[in-house]
């Protein structure tokens, strides 16, 4: 059986997550190649799994022995990679966000445009979590009716010292605007961010902490969005869309509840790593599948990441200036999107 030969970018937490799981879960590939800023995780890394370790990002992507990219690094370098895998030609796995500049987000499409077939996927992987595609479906056969308002919260347990408000929205809000627009199939129209009391917990210079971003899309549907650094209990992930003929909610993760003590109590999960792991192994098999059979990706495309990076910029203007509201123009999508 063929085994697609992957080269990594970036080792950081989820870059080694996922050569993990790329080596010992996924079916059909075998990591080949990792490049790593820190030479010396780089180096170990590659030793552990048999790979060869590049100093250079770039000559990885280059290099005649990678098939396919995943780029893993965190968000600044993201499109200089996306971008050297289009020209080399290689299908390429961006982790969110598919780059941090509205800007740099037209040129890859442009890039993947004149390249002329699709070879690039974002890590939004809830869009493979069992939960957001059962919600999905059930709103799609109209059990709750017309959906007219969602009601969400992001909650990170606690935040690393370089978090500011603007990542707040650009790195962990960024995944609720691609997965409601998805979950909803619709754009946005405009937006507005409500700021809170400042959380005492997470109360730092250049954090604002916890933020609600507000949006409207052009069914007309409300969102609110709790986006919070620090929460302190949990990493907590919630939906509920409310229509007109009922609500539907995203499952907690399965939990055993205990009883003792007259206190009745179930886990939460405490990152991203364990929340979302089946939709990360899910994801990950359904890329290399359709990589190998030389088909368009299932997961979300560069379009996707442009309108969630662009809608993103738009959230952190409305924060800037206070809280105003803001229209979002999307440009038209091309057909080669569609
Ligand atoms: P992390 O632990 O901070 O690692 C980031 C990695 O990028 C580190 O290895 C870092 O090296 C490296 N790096 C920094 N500057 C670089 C450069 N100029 N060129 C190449 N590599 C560079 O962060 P992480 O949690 O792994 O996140 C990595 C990416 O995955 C981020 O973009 C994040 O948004 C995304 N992510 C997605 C999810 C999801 O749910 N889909 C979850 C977590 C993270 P140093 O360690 O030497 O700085």
């Amino acid at each position: 059986m063929k085994e697609l030969q992957i080269g990594v970018v970036g080792l950081g937490a989820i870059g080694r997550e996922h050569v993990k799981r790329l080596t010992e879960r996924i079916t059909g590939c075998r990591v080949v190649a990792v490049s790593e800023v820190n030479q010396e995780v780089g180096r170990k890394v590659a030793e552990q799994y048999g790979a060869k370790f590049y100093e250079d990002g770039e000559e990885l992507i280059n290099s005649p022995e990678v098939e396919a990219v995943m780029v893993t690094t965190w968000d600044p370098a993201h499109a200089q990679y996306v971008m050297a895998s289009i020209k080399a030609g290689k299908y390429v796995f961006c982790e969110k966000p598919l780059a941090t500049e509205v800007a740099e987000c037209e040129e890859i499409i442009k890039a993947e445009e004149a390249f002329g077939k699709r070879i690039v996927q974002v890590g939004f992987m809830r869009r493979f979590d069992p939960g957001y595609v059962e919600l999905k479906k059930t709103i799609e056969e109209g059990k709750i009716g017309l959906p007219l308002i969602v009601h969400a919260c992001h909650r990170n347990m606690t935040h690393e010292a370089t978090m500011t408000s603007e990542m707040s929205i650009k790195n962990s809000g960024v995944h609720e605007i691609d997965v409601l627009r998805w979950l909803l199939d619709d754009d946005y129209v405009s937006g507005q961010v409500v700021l809170p009391r400042q959380s005492s917990i997470s109360a730092k210079e250049g954090l604002q902490d916890p933020q609600i971003m507000m949006l409207r899309t052009k069914k007309g549907i409300c969102i609110d969005v709790e986006i919070s650094q620090s929460s302190g209990y949990g990493y907590d992930i919630q939906c509920e869309v409310v229509g007109d003929l009922g609500t539907a909610k995203l499952p907690d993760p399965p939990r055993v509840i205990t009883k003792t003590d007259c206190t009745k109590a179930s886990g939460i999960m405490p990152g991203w790593e364990t929340r979302f792991i089946e939709a990360y192994n899910i994801e990950m098999q359904d890329w290399v599948d359709t990589v190998l059979a030389d088909e368009t990706p299932h997961g979300a495309s560069a379009w996707d990441g442009y309108m969630a990076c662009l809608t993103a910029t738009i959230l952190g203007e409305c924060r800037a200036e206070g809280g105003t509201s803001k229209e979002i123009t999307l440009p038209e999508k091309p057909e080669f999107y569609n």
